[in-house]
């Protein structure tokens, strides 16, 4: 599976914690971030991630570039709801993406512990979500 994790910089601190808490399912699948949170997660946590560039800077588009050619499977994105973004239109446009795609996203962590324990314990079929994606 092909995991993208993105975090505002308010939740940052937050996608740290929950990624060393779901580190040995994270380790099994592959990692795609924006810049700064990327290499917070390479740094805290030694896992091997693909950075792509800053949000403000691309990166949230570049992810929603991967999911348009079918390149990624499910986005964990911990939005600030109460901080105004300068790219809240790239934002607004990655999470459209991944509805007209189906792709599974999570925009908080209570949200994300279901999806990775979902991935854990086999409870969805994501050949079926492949599919129906077409
Ligand atoms: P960042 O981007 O990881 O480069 O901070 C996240 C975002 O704000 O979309």
């Amino acid at each position: 599976m092909k995991i993208a994790l993105i975090a505002h910089d308010r939740k940052k601190d937050d996608l740290i914690q929950f990624v060393i808490a779901y580190l040995p399912i994270l380790t099994e699948n592959s990692l795609y971030a924006t810049g700064t949170t990327g290499q917070r997660i390479i740094d805290e946590t030694g896992l091997s991630v693909h950075k792509f560039r800053s949000g403000p800077l691309g990166g949230d588009q570049q992810i929603g570039s991967m999911i348009a050619q079918d390149e990624m499977d499910m986005v964990i994105f911990f939005r600030d709801p109460l901080t105004a973004q300068p790219h809240e239109p790239d934002v607004t446009a990655l999470i459209r993406l991944c509805d007209v795609y189906n792709i599974p996203l999570a925009t908080n962590m209570g949200t994300a512990e279901v999806l990775l324990k979902g991935l854990k314990e086999g409870f969805v079929d994501w050949r079926l979500i492949r599919e129906r994606r077409g």
